[in-house]
């Protein structure tokens, strides 16, 4: 609960950079790593637009079992190597406990995904090693079960913990998911946990992001987690909904006449 810390949990990492307090944490790059060119050059793109991580899918949580699913232990090491080379974070997604040790050489953030928000032996695992963890809001998650997921991680005593609001299934089709901006100040209210969003997967058209991210952060959203390729026209997964990367630099430049960016 919010009494915990009233002020507010805040997360180091390296190159000084801290998540929470009073300022927006930018988290950008394509949804999956696709080859060393692809993510090298979108590491420059999202730098080069002012964010402070890389994001980048190496195991990916694909509906299809025939859709792409992921470069695995190659792709967290190109994460790596280019996140090196310009300056920025890792976060990619883990989707199961036996990955956990495999990643932590190579990454700053562990991603849970939405679809593995109530999987509890492997939020439960994440709450035992000592680095940071983003979990996503589960597709059909009420605040109450974000928050009951979220206590998996911290009672192990992980405290390097963000909740991120991703969208939520409704009647609605038309976007992809409804982006439930309103979660934001309830989590706010309710957690002293570093708040996010994620507007791509809110909503699966790039043409609706920038409107979402600037309400998030309106919205008191302590960062954003955000999918860019350099071509996404021609991306393995969700292109649909991935940024030109001079959208993303046009939408951090908007960002930063309501937050200081960080
Ligand atoms: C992703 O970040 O690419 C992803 C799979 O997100 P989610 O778990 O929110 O669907
Ligand atoms: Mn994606």
């Amino acid at each position: 609960g919010r009494s915990f810390r009233p002020e507010g949990t805040t997360v180091t990492f390296k190159n000084g950079v801290v998540v929470g307090g009073n300022q927006v944490t930018i988290m950008a790059g394509p949804c999956s790593v696709e080859s060393r060119e692809q993510i090298l050059l979108s590491a420059k793109q999202v730098a080069a637009a002012g964010c402070q991580f890389l994001r980048g899918g190496a195991f990916k949580p694909r509906s299809s079992p025939y859709s792409f699913q992921g470069m695995g232990l190659e792709g967290l090491k190109l994460l790596r190597e280019v996140a090196d080379e310009t300056g920025l974070l890792v976060i990619t997604e883990v989707m199961e406990i036996s990955q956990i040790e495999l990643m932590l050489p190579y990454i700053d953030c562990f991603q849970v995904g939405a679809r593995n928000m109530q999987n509890f032996n492997l939020l439960r695992e994440l709450g035992h090693v000592r680095m940071p963890v983003l979990m996503k809001r589960g597709i059909a998650a009420t605040i109450e079960e974000v928050l009951l997921s979220a206590e998996y991680i911290l009672s192990g005593g992980n405290y390097d913990l963000m909740v991120c609001e991703r969208g939520i299934r409704t009647f609605e089709t038309y976007t992809r998911n409804t982006y439930d901006v309103s979660a934001i100040p309830v989590l706010k209210k309710l957690t002293h946990l570093p708040v996010f969003g994620d507007p791509s997967h809110g909503v699966g058209k790039r043409e609706f992001v920038p409107a979402m991210a600037l309400a998030s952060v309106a919205a008191g959203a302590d960062g954003l987690l955000m999918e860019m390729h350099p071509n996404p026209d021609k991306a393995m997964s969700d292109g649909a909904q991935s940024l030109f990367p001079e959208q993303l630099e046009k939408l951090v430049a908007q960002l930063r006449q309501l937050a200081p960016i960080v």
